[in-house]
């Protein structure tokens, strides 16, 4: 008589796990299940080494899906973890990453730039958000020029506020994962959780690289960002497009397919419409220097910026946004 009972508060604890959403960009309810899987399929062996599923309360044959909204095309995780969850996932669940992944903690004194690819996506970054603000930089007279602020929202191991101090740039950065908000106190950031950060906090430029996929509460996400950007202030994005999953599907492995933690999959109209809703409007910029070595090259600013609009055959975007 007892298993009966045992099994039934098993079930209800799972049940609890889990909540059902509805569209965060339209408010819709109505989805069509565009991929099916269980951290059997999903985890590759890597992760499998040291996602802890226990802390987190699923098995390996537990399911998960990914839909896509009938009204207004986002793709998205749902059912997905209670929100609470993901504060487990990220300092609970993943602990053996610290080992495992050790090389993206391999750096922090700037004069071993080469010890890291880090480094150098970072460098990308600050040159990409310090083009937004190519106007402070055009006299050579430098009268009642204001320092720079930015904020790194995720700003994981702190690469990009790193270089900021290079540039005496006035960097903030605000992050979940506590292990590494403190391994970026260590080196002197000023880094702190999100809601550390008062909203009277003003920035001219926000930097948000590979967040937005792993955000459950869009609508505080993007509040967060534009109460604290100036008007006329710029927003970078980087995230993943549905693209991604067929991409992955077909390779058969799944490496940013991974819903634990990447809840978010953007159309452009979908981040168009969500982003519009916070007063952001997305804009065009020129594109970095590189190296030409195809003849595709050449071609490239106009590819991304026309024809995909800065979303990716290869399951990414890329966006740049105003505060109007
Ligand atoms: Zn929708």
């Amino acid at each position: 008589m007892v298993l009966p009972e045992l099994i039934l508060q098993k079930s209800s604890f799972i049940e609890n796990i889990f909540v059902d959403i509805d569209c965060p960009v339209c408010g819709g309810k109505v989805f069509k299940t565009v991929w099916r899987a269980t951290p059997r399929q999903f985890l590759s062996d890597f992760r499998q080494s040291y996602y802890n599923l226990d802390a987190i309360g699923v098995g390996f044959d537990t399911p998960f899906y990914i839909k896509r909204c009938k009204g207004c095309s986002f793709v998205f995780v749902n059912p997905r973890f209670r929100n609470d969850l993901y504060d487990v996932v990220y300092n609970e669940a993943k602990v053996g990453q610290r080992h495992q992944k050790a090389w993206a903690f391999q750096e922090g004194d700037l004069k071993y730039l080469y010890n890291t690819h880090h480094k150098w996506a970072a460098s990308r970054i600050l040159m990409r958000a310090l083009s937004y603000l190519h106007g402070r930089f055009e006299k050579p007279k430098n009268e009642g020029q204001r320092r720079i602020r930015l904020l790194d929202f995720g700003c994981g191991n702190g690469h990009l506020l790193d270089l900021c101090r290079v540039f005496e740039v006035e960097a903030t950065g605000v992050d979940i994962d506590l292990h590494r908000i403190q391994f970026c106190r260590d080196k002197g950031l000023n880094v702190c959780r999100p809601e550390g950060l008062e909203a009277a906090s003003q920035f001219d430029v926000v930097v948000s690289t590979s967040v937005v996929e792993h955000v459950n509460d869009l609508h505080e996400y993007f509040r967060y960002v534009t109460d604290r950007l100036k008007s006329g202030g710029r927003l970078h994005l980087t995230g993943l497009n549905p693209g991604i999953i067929r991409r992955e599907k077909k390779r058969g492995t799944y490496r940013l397919v991974m819903p634990f933690e990447h809840l978010n999959y953007f159309t452009a109209g979908a981040l168009d419409t969500l982003a519009g809703k916070y007063g952001l409007r997305r804009i065009q910029v020129s594109h970095l220097f590189q190296p030409t070595t195809k003849l595709l090259d050449y071609f490239t600013p106009f590819l991304k910026n026309f024809v995909f609009r800065g979303f990716y055959p290869t399951g990414m975007f890329e966006a740049d946004l105003t505060k109007l």
